[in-house]
Order: structure tokens, then C-alpha cells, then sequence
């Protein structure tokens, strides 16, 4: 049966955790939660250098899993399966419901998403939050690459919170401390394989409609530059997809309540 963590018991953990570094925190989760706990792999810099750090430090006790939107960039791919070949791993990968594509398609069209923001997030809820619930559905514990610099919203991650968006699970992020450059020059040490749309000027990776490169430098560059690739035609939205931050705490099933029930205009 699943723990129920108090957040007096995460608190305890997360200062206790603060100061460690990533071999550190790893090292103790895995040995703590395996065979249920995870890491969520998208494709990102931070998530290969999560794991080259979980191969290090437990490398018998790594669970990979990855959610296909179904509208990822072919060079996602060719990471997958170089990443599966470098480390030996299996990924588990989640898709979205068909019907929930099928019947979100007839009613919208194709690429809705540029035409209006809660259509965005319900697409994002049907092809990335809805997916990561059944990922996270016989885990205790999942790890993310999520850094504090990356964009506002994530400013005040801990290396270990509850997640009481996901069953209450324990969210582990253990480079949330590290900067865009100690990701770059770990990857570049260890020679790690990353996703080739780095070198094509993205700063962050995700679905090909929504991504488009930034050509930001590398250094010291602030997370909302790092992200403005992702849903750049929107103004005055979070840079989220509702995996990592719920919008005003599960705002996401009023989205889908609004847009479905309600039938919201269409610009
Ligand atoms: S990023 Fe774009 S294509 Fe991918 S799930 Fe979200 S809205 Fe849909």
C-alpha cells in the first residue's frame, strides 16, 4: 500500500536533502522506493543528466518513463533510442487515449492550440496530463529534471515535495539547483548523447507544433528566455503544460469542464 507523506514529513526531508547533491539524493531514493520510482524523460538536457547520474550512483535500479504526445519532433525519437542503447534502459512510454484524441480532433481541428489558450491546455491534457496519471499511477515516487532557474513558476522547487497533484506521491528533482551551463558543461564531461534541436538553437524541448528554436547563448540566461520557444504566440500564459504545474491547482479539469461542457467560443 502506498505511504501518505504529511508535508511536516517532506518538509523534514526537503531541508534535510537541500545541500545534497544530486549522487547524494539519488543514492538514497533509489535504494529507498525502486522498483516504484521514475524518471520522466522528455528529452531534455536536465533529464539525460538525471540519468547518467541514476546510472551512476544505482544503475540496477533505474525505471524510465516517457509520455508521446503523439506530435514530438523526430529528433525526440532518435534520442530515445540512443539513450536506450547508451544506458541499456528500457523506456516506458505512455500514449494518449484514442478516443480522447479522436474526439478533441473532430471538434477542433488539427492544430487548435494556436487559436486559443484553454484549447492548448486541453490539448496538453489530453495527449500529456492524462498519460502521466496512468504513468504515475503504481509509483511512490517520480524524478524530474526540473530546475528553478528554467522559469518562474518553477522558482520554488524542492528537491523533494509532495506532489498532491499525483496521488501524493514524493516528487524528486535533484538538479533543481543547478544552472543551464553546469547541465551543459556535465553533458559535454561525459560526453552524453542530447537531443540534436539544441545545436539547432532550442533551449527547450517539446511538441514540434509548439516549440520553435531561440537562439539563446549559453551562460548565464534567464529561464523565461530559455522557454519562450514553447507556446510562443501566446501572451500572458504560463509556460506550462499542467505536467509540473497545475494552473491554479488542477485549473485543468475547469479547463476541460469549460471547453467541453460549456463549448467555449472559438476564436
Ligand atoms: S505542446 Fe502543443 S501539441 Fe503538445 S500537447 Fe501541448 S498543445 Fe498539444
Amino acid at each position: 500500500m502506498r505511504r501518505e507523506w504529511t508535508d511536516l514529513e517532506v518538509e523534514e526531508l526537503s531541508l534535510r536533502f537541500e545541500n545534497s547533491t544530486a549522487e547524494e539524493l539519488l543514492s538514497w531514493a533509489l535504494n529507498e522506493f525502486y522498483p516504484n520510482i521514475a524518471l520522466a524523460f522528455s528529452g531534455q538536457a536536465e533529464d539525460v543528466v538525471v540519468l547518467d547520474i541514476m546510472h551512476k550512483v544505482a544503475p540496477d535500479k533505474i525505471r524510465v518513463f516517457m509520455l508521446d504526445t503523439g506530435r514530438l519532433p523526430e529528433e525526440i525519437y532518435e534520442l530515445v533510442d540512443k539513450v536506450r542503447e547508451h544506458y541499456g534502459v528500457e523506456i516506458e512510454i505512455y500514449y494518449p487515449d484514442t478516443k480522447e484524441i479522436e474526439e478533441f480532433v473532430k471538434r477542433y481541428g488539427i492544430n487548435p492550440f494556436y487559436r486559443d489558450v484553454e484549447l492548448r491546455h486541453l490539448c496538453c491534457k489530453i495527449r500529456k496530463v492524462n498519460p502521466l496519471l496512468r504513468a504515475l499511477s503504481g509509483l511512490d515516487a517520480w524524478i524530474t529534471g526540473l530546475r528553478r532557474d528554467q522559469f518562474p513558476t518553477r522558482a520554488t522547487t524542492r528537491k523533494i515535495q509532495i506532489d498532491h497533484d499525483h496521488y501524493g506521491i514524493l516528487k524528486i528533482s535533484p538538479i533543481c539547483d543547478w544552472t543551464w551551463d553546469e547541465v551543459w558543461q556535465y553533458i559535454k564531461k561525459y560526453n552524453l548523447p542530447y537531443c540534436k534541436l539544441y545545436d539547432r538553437g532550442y533551449t527547450s524541448i517539446g511538441c514540434e507544433p509548439c516549440t520553435r528554436p531561440t537562439f539563446v547563448s549559453l551562460g548565464d540566461v534567464t529561464g523565461e528566455e530559455l522557454r519562450k520557444g514553447r507556446w510562443w504566440w501566446e501572451k500572458n500564459a504560463p509556460k506550462e503544460c499542467g505536467i509540473h504545474c497545475s494552473l491554479e491547482a488542477g485549473s485543468f479539469e475547469r479547463h476541460m469542464e469549460t471547453v467541453f461542457k460549456l463549448k467555449i467560443k472559438i476564436k
